[in-house]
């Protein structure tokens, strides 16, 4: 799902508010949160909001700008061979959020990273040097 058709979503939930226009400045707390500061961009005005957590959404843009456009699907993200992590580039590797996968976890990327490197541990010793 694109980030538009999320928004998009997201505006007709009627236990949200958007608040527009602000950037968080601080999470305030003890053992647990329990304020945050937004200051609206156009104003420059600080509030603080009461709340009981916080979770930072990122965005679905994935950080390519290093990576050769060649390897990469329409959408940004690395195009691998799902059984080594191989790209069509030989002796390039990717795993993680950045590869064409649908799921984004934790031990999915850390179990990509295994196969990557251990293929990529075979390639380097195939080349003999
Ligand atoms: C708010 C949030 C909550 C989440 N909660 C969960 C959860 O509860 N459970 C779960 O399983 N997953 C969760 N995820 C997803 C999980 O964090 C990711 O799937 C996982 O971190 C992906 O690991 P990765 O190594 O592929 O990428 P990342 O963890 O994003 O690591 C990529 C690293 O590469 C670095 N980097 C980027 N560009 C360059 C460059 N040019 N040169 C060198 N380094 C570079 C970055 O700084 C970063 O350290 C959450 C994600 C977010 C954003």
């Amino acid at each position: 799902m694109s980030e538009t058709n999320q928004y998009e979503k997201l505006k007709q939930c009627k236990n949200i508010e958007v608040i527009y226009n602000t950037i968080l400045e601080k999470i305030c707390g003890d053992d647990y949160v329990k304020t945050v500061k937004i200051k609206n961009v156009n104003t420059g005005i600080v509030n603080q909001l009461n709340i009981d957590g916080v979770f930072i959404f990122i965005g679905m843009k994935p950080n390519n700008s290093f990576i050769m456009n060649d390897v990469i699907n329409n959408f940004g993200y690395v195009i691998v061979n799902p059984i080594s992590m191989s790209t069509k580039i030989p002796g390039i590797f990717a795993c993680g959020d950045i590869k064409q996968n649908k799921i984004k976890q934790i031990i999915t990327a850390t179990a990509d990273g295994a196969i990557a490197i251990l293929n990529a541990k075979s390639y380097i010793d195939s080349l003999n040097i």
